[in-house]
């Protein structure tokens, strides 16, 4: 098992249900076992459209997935949470980011791990540093 930071974010329907509800099925997922979780934050929405204010919060899991399958994971709980392909940076039910795994570096096209931006957004790095 190794330990990873994920960050969670929603603009759209019931937020804070969303949010909750992601971490449900996180709990129940395969490999993924729940460490600690932040208080949820309301933040300003950075880049994209004009859209509503966001809650984010980052929570601490331990995983016996690898970096691909926590990813498709991830994304499958985005889906089983209403969340539709749209727009980059636009809103959404929920959005599920892999912030840190374990102290791996990864660049592949569809996963960058560290998070590029995690250090330029203050609504990750906050959450973040109450978990840490
Ligand atoms: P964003 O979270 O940047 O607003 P999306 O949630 O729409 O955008 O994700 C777009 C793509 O980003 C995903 O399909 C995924 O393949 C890719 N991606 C790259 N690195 C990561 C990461 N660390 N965590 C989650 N998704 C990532
Ligand atoms: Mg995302």
């Amino acid at each position: 098992m190794v330990v990873c930071y994920l960050g969670i974010g929603s603009n759209l329907g019931n937020r804070r249900k969303n949010i909750k509800q992601a971490l449900h099925h996180l709990d129940r997922a395969k490999g993924i076992k729940i460490e600690k979780s932040s208080r949820i934050y309301e933040t300003e929405p950075v880049g994209g459209p004009p859209q509503g204010r966001f809650l984010n919060a980052a929570i601490k899991i331990k995983t016996s997935l690898t970096p691909g399958f926590l990813l498709r994971t991830l994304k499958k709980i985005e889906k089983a949470l209403g969340r539709k392909k749209a727009v980059r940076f636009g809103p959404r039910e929920i959005d599920l980011d892999i912030l840190f795994y374990a102290d791996k570096i990864i660049n592949r096209k569809n996963l960058q791990v560290p998070h590029p931006k995690i250090f330029e957004r203050e609504f990750v790095v906050r959450p973040l540093l109450e978990i840490i």
